[in-house]
């Protein structure tokens, strides 16, 4: 069967881009094509940039309640599609069905709801200044927003972004990343399907040079929220920030696990194993550096690797798969040249660091790979510094509470830590010493939409979730009136 061959989505009408240009995508699990993807340029973007201006004049006027509605409908219909979206996350991605199922899908749905919740239930500001006047603020929506997003959790981070956008009376052009681009496509028939106006959300699919960089110097678009790498981020901002544009930067990580001895040994473990390895390891929050106190480092080693042995790599539609595969060939490659640099720098391979053997048959081209535990290596190496982001830890004993968060804060990056111990001062101290935007102890993965989510240093600029995203989506104004 040849690849199915997507359209981009201006104006909530599918159309060929305007060079009618393609390229392939490959289904990460057989390592065949299964795409084609429209190779968009700064045409395509200004089309979509039309249709996003012309919508903004009627979308921003548009009552809280009535976006409210559609928000909550948009919610629905991808809970209605629930496996069909989880089919196509994993065909597109890599990943698991059931992880598709269980956490990306219903997370997108949920993403819409909540805004849509939000923005019927906050208020805005109002201060009486007695014999003066009266103060209040007003947010107004900015304008077409450029929204672009990565492959490791495709639909979820999108829908995280362009939830609150439109919530606030803004219109977007999205450009999903080149690798995963299916379930942002079947995103627009929902779109339409909800009666979202023409314009409002429009989807111009291609690679980041191309379309993505069309966006940043879009001269007319005031916004870009992105999610990507830390050297994207940064070439990014090189265009955006003298432009003035209003920037959001959600980037890399190289997230500690600290484990003291005084932890819950088998929910450490558990949740460790989980935070290794949960999509392939290919989640910004996964826990890559796993640091344990000396007096359980070797049983808790021990315990991880008999747990990464038994996980089961292969075929993502079978329920009992807990690793799929990488995205593309070339992200297996970068992942690999860190375990071979691992081993090259002293350390151990103690589980994994191959592809499996026993795929055979139409997985043996797959982007498959065991997952692997280095010991041995020093924090201060290339290995436990740079950002892997596959199914690839290192584990590293450490002595003193003093010692650990030194090593946890000796990153350029900030996104997150979780922290083990059932001392409830030692968990509050550790945690505000901790330079990452979100710590967690003793879980990890736990979200509440209502609270601020981003990364310190080199792991982002700005804040979102709640009232952070209102504010990045929004302007603010102050109203005075006089007594
Ligand atoms: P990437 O930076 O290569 O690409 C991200 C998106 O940016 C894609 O859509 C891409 O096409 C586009 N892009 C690339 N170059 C561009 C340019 N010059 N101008 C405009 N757009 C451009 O990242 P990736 O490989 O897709 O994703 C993996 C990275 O994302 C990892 O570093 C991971 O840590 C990070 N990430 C961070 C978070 C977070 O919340 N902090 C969440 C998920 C992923």
């Amino acid at each position: 069967m040849s690849p199915t061959a997507l359209d981009n989505f201006i104006n909530n009408e599918h159309v060929k881009p305007v060079h009618g240009h393609y390229f392939d995508t490959f289904d990460p699990a057989r390592g065949v094509p299964h795409a084609k993807i429209p190779d968009s340029t700064k045409e395509d973007v200004d089309l979509a940039f039309a249709a996003a201006s012309k919508a903004f004049k009627t979308w921003s006027k548009t009552s809280r309640v009535e976006r409210a509605r559609i928000m909550n409908k948009i919610a629905d219909l991808i809970e209605s599609r629930l496996d069909e979206f989880a089919r196509a996350e994993s065909k597109d991605q890599g990943k698991s069905v059931e992880l598709a199922r269980t956490v990306d899908i219903p997370r997108a749905a949920h993403n819409f709801r909540f805004f849509a919740g939000r923005i019927l239930h906050s208020v805005d500001e109002a201060a009486d200044l007695a014999g003066v006047g009266f103060s209040y603020s007003q947010r107004m929506p900015i304008g077409v927003a450029g929204l672009i997003s990565p492959w490791n959790l495709p639909l979820y981070l999108l829908t995280w972004k362009i939830a609150p956008c439109i919530a606030c009376g803004n219109t977007a052009i999205c450009k999903p990343s080149e690798f995963t681009s299916l379930t942002a496509y079947m995103l627009c028939s929902v779109l339409q399907e909800a009666g979202l106006p023409a314009g409002v959300v429009n989807m111009v699919f291609g690679t980041g040079v191309g379309a993505g960089q069309a966006i940043v110097e879009h001269p007319r678009i005031p916004l870009i929220s992105f999610t990507g790498g830390t050297v994207t981020g940064a070439k990014i901002s090189s265009v955006a920030a003298p432009m003035f544009k209003r920037l959001s930067l959600e980037l890399g990580g190289k997230n500690a696990n600290i484990v003291f001895a005084d932890c819950d040994f088998e929910l450490a473990l558990k949740t460790s194993l989980r935070s290794s390895f949960a999509n392939q390891g290919e989640i910004c929050l996964c826990g890559s550096r796993i640091f344990v106190e000396r007096p359980i480092y070797e049983k808790f080693l021990a315990g991880l690797v008999q747990g990464a042995k038994g996980l089961k790599v292969g075929d993502p539609s079978l329920k009992d798969t807990n690793l799929g595969a990488l995205v593309s060939k070339e992200h297996w490659s970068k992942v690999m040249s860190y375990v071979q640099l691992g081993q090259e720098e002293g350390g151990k391979i103690e589980c994994g660091g191959q592809k499996p053997v026993s795929l055979q048959g139409e997985f043996q081209n797959g982007y498959f790979l065991e997952p692997t535990i280095i010991s041995g290596l020093t924090p201060t190496c290339r290995t436990m510094r740079e950002e892997i982001f596959g199914p690839v830890v290192t584990i590293f004993p450490f002595d003193t509470e003093e010692e650990v968060v030194g090593y946890a804060n000796d990153s350029e990056y900030g996104l997150s830590c979780s922290v083990w111990t059932e001392n409830g001062r030692r968990a509050r101290r550790v945690a505000s010493e901790i330079e990452a935007g979100t710590v967690w102890v003793n879980t990890w993965m736990a979200r509440d939409l209502r609270m601020p989510f981003g990364g310190m240093k080199k792991s982002g600029v700005g804040r979102e979730g709640g009232n952070h995203s209102l504010d990045f989506y929004s302007e603010l104004k102050t109203i005075c009136l006089a007594d």
